[in-house]
């Protein structure tokens, strides 16, 4: 009996064995389909997105540019510091990028103040290379509010990806970089370097920010020294600190040239 037992006992573990190997060959060949199946998406996601970032990088920098900080360098200083605040906090990359890219088109100063211009053309084109609707209207958002209006403005960023690309364009209005587009900005549009005479008083909006033809200097006050308190992320901000701390060496320095005693 105990004999039977155990030759029944056996088979029985036998055919389990056996059961259990062919699900396990059938299942592992449909996980190897799934997998492949994904790599397969995630590649041509990949090249589609990579496809994308290629013609928005091609277009921003066709765009004709002047010599007022609105370069396709500043186009590219941006991106750069948008990945790079990306890899420590997250978010959409492809929208990060695209918005980055484009977030410099067609700027309201040279369109008569007209504040969509630039998110219009973004999203004109966006459509044109046939981007998924949702990313185009992320990007359409950023392009039409990262802009800096003035330091009475406190509006904010609707999404982590827009705060994202917000600060790498308002870390290349602070340093040297700051200091640099601040100049030629001045000289394009034929502002005094500075005038003692004219002391920075605060604008109250965005109208008299955008009116205003103040020196150079001037605009330290009402923009790059605000900048580090209008940063919406915690790496940005620690990017920032050198930044802010170069440009206060910068004006202690222009001030003592300026009265001759540096
Ligand atoms: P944003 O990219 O935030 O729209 P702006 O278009 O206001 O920036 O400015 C582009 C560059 O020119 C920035 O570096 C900015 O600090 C500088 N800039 C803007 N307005 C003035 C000004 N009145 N005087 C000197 N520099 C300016």
């Amino acid at each position: 009996m105990i004999f039977v037992s155990k030759k029944y006992t056996f088979m029985c573990l036998y055919l389990c064995a056996l059961l259990l190997s062919t699900l396990a060959l059938s299942s592992s060949s449909g996980i190897q389909k799934a997998h492949d199946t994904l790599s397969t998406l995630l590649k041509n996601r990949n090249t589609d997105m990579q496809h994308y970032i290629d013609q928005a990088a091609a277009f921003a920098r066709e765009q004709k540019t002047v010599s007022s900080g609105h370069d396709w360098w500043h186009t590219y200083r941006v991106w750069q510091m948008a990945k790079k605040i990306h890899e420590h906090e997250g978010g959409n990359i492809l929208v990060i990028e695209l918005a980055a890219l484009l977030h410099g088109i067609d700027n309201h100063k040279f369109h008569n103040g007209d504040l969509l211009v630039g998110a219009k053309t973004a999203q004109a084109f966006l459509e044109s290379i046939h981007v998924p609707k949702d990313i185009i209207e992320s990007v359409y958002d950023i392009v039409a509010t990262c802009s800096f209006k003035g330091a009475a403005d406190t509006s904010e960023m609707k999404t982590l990806e827009g705060n994202i690309v917000q600060d790498a364009d308002r870390l290349d209005a602070m340093g040297a970089m700051g200091i640099a587009r601040t100049f030629a900005y001045a000289g394009y549009k034929n502002h005094a370097m500075y005038d003692p005479e004219k002391p920075y008083k605060q604008h109250a909006s965005f109208e008299e920010y955008s009116k205003n033809d103040g020196s150079a200097i001037n605009h330290f006050y009402e923009k790059l020294l605000v900048l580090k308190d209008r940063l919406n992320t915690k790496t940005a901000r620690a990017i920032a600190e050198k930044r802010h701390a170069y440009m206060e060496e910068f004006l202690e320095q222009f001030y003592g040239e300026w009265e001759a005693t540096r």
